[in-house]
């Protein structure tokens, strides 16, 4: 049992000063006192730490790599991913498990608890399974183990090029699989995670209605048997016009349209819809997975988020390409995005909650949802997911409550995340990881044996 106290923390959905939360050795909240003395580890602001619901973690390395031109003058999503499936072919698997612990590292400093990792790197270059189909699984677990981060494995079913079944091309045949060869890697995935602390889990996403056929995604929607279902759904124009030509409707419109989408359900990047595509899928219950540094990274477009909050949507927040982890910077970005495009200000507050306040609630409980974890909000049962604010950051000077999340969601920065615990494993203090000199060390040298492929 450890007690942490708080001058105020956010508790369910009201702010309370002086408050004791005891963590029980299983790693979840036991009892909450309100008006108590000081005890145990001292700390300034309590807040629920939000789960990074879309990560791809190999991807952190070719952060800072592709903001040149290429030859045709022009840049774009399209040729970004050549240069990640070049990177793709030199990867081996201890490479792939010191990125993982690195940026998993920072998602912790960075005030995550955990993360919903999107997996879809499994085979060796050539496309041929490892000797176990599961190695790289385990490797984003050993990760997991070493961080301390909270893991949903999200096991990746990506089966061809095109909507029209092309087949993979050489930079995708380390993702691939046919549904039987994915329902074998899942189950091995299984037996991974079932390994790992008891806060981890499991989920199945099928990568994209470009990267699945229809058959398929049947096939995938019925593994993940009431598990976290995730899949990329709307980021791209020429997404969306491959699928309206080849299915006659638009990603989300043929979603709704074709499975019950509802609460287990998270659609990465709902850039691209329509406005009855938005108040559609915020009556189903799903959260959409936003990821607004690589939406603005890749040119991908703004997300209506006032319409959809306006629908009582839900979201969450994911890193996505990791480009950068920083979860006040995505949650800024989301609403600056809304300001630039529509010129006003606070465009995501509500009547009775300020910007900041909506913006990181809304997140820590979608990210939840999504994760199908425990979390979310500081209450007895859920896991101790916390985050603690240093209020003696001169930008917190004397801010309490909504006050403060507004300061540290858009004056703020990581430097003012003291502490953070995972299902109680307390693996951020005075505000760097307790691991952080050898997880940095061993990715150092990971990225200078890469940097000839990069
Ligand atoms: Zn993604």
């Amino acid at each position: 049992m450890q007690t942490i106290w708080a001058a105020q923390a956010l508790i369910g959905d009201h702010w309370a000063d002086a408050v004791a939360v005891e963590v029980g050795a299983d790693g979840r909240i036991a009892s909450i006192v309100e008006n108590a003395a000081p005890t145990g580890t001292r700390v300034g602001a309590l807040l629920p730490a939000p789960v990074n619901l879309h990560s791809h973690a190999f991807q952190r390395a070719m952060a800072g790599l592709t903001e040149r031109r290429g030859p045709s003058g022009r840049d774009s999503f399209w040729t970004w991913r050549q240069l990640m499936y070049r990177f793709l072919d030199a990867l081996t698997p201890e490479q792939v498990e010191a990125i993982a612990a690195f940026v998993q590292m920072e998602m912790l400093e960075a005030g995550y608890a955990a993360v919903a990792e999107f997996h879809y790197l499994h085979h060796q270059a050539d496309g041929m399974p490892y000797d176990d189909i599961g190695e790289l699984s385990g490797r984003i677990g050993a990760a997991a183990v070493e961080s301390g981060i909270g893991l949903t494995l999200l096991p990746v079913l990506y089966e061809q090029a095109t909507c029209l079944g092309a087949p993979l091309g050489p930079g995708q045949v380390r993702f691939g699989n046919d549904v039987d060869r994915f329902e074998r890697l899942l189950a091995r995935a299984g037996q991974l995670v079932a390994a790992l602390p008891a806060d981890a889990g499991i989920g199945v996403a099928p990568h994209s209605l470009r990267a699945v056929s229809q058959p398929s995604l049947r096939n995938a929607v019925g593994l993940a048997n009431g598990r976290p279902l995730h899949m990329h759904i709307a980021e791209q124009t020429a997404e969306v016009d491959e699928v309206l030509s080849a299915y006659g409707r638009r990603p989300v419109e043929w979603l709704l349209a074709n499975h019950e989408v509802g609460e287990r359900w998270c659609l990465i990047h709902c850039t691209q819809m329509t406005p009855e595509e938005t108040r559609a899928l915020a009556s189903t219950g799903a959260v959409a997975g936003l990821c607004p540094s690589t939406e603005s990274s890749l040119g991908d477009g703004i997300f209506d988020g006032v319409a959809y909050l306006e629908q009582e949507g839900r979201f969450g927040i994911g890193s996505d390409s990791n480009i950068r982890i920083s979860l006040v910077e995505e949650l800024r970005t989301l609403e600056y995005s809304q300001r630039l495009r529509d010129r006003g200000r606070a465009m995501l507050a509500s009547a009775t909650a300020s910007t900041g306040r909506r913006l990181f609630e809304g997140a820590a409980r979608g990210g939840a949802r999504a994760a199908q974890r425990q979390s979310g909000v500081i209450a007895p049962g859920n896991w101790a997911d916390l985050l603690a604010l240093d209020i003696a950051a001169v930008d917190l000077e004397g801010r309490r409550g909504d006050t403060l999340l507004d300061s540290f969601v858009f004056a703020g920065d990581d430097r003012m995340i003291s502490d953070l615990w995972s299902a109680g494993r307390h693996v951020v203090r005075g505000s760097r990881h307790i691991h952080r000199e050898a997880i940095v060390s061993r990715y150092r040298r990971t990225m200078s044996t890469l940097k000839d492929h990069l």
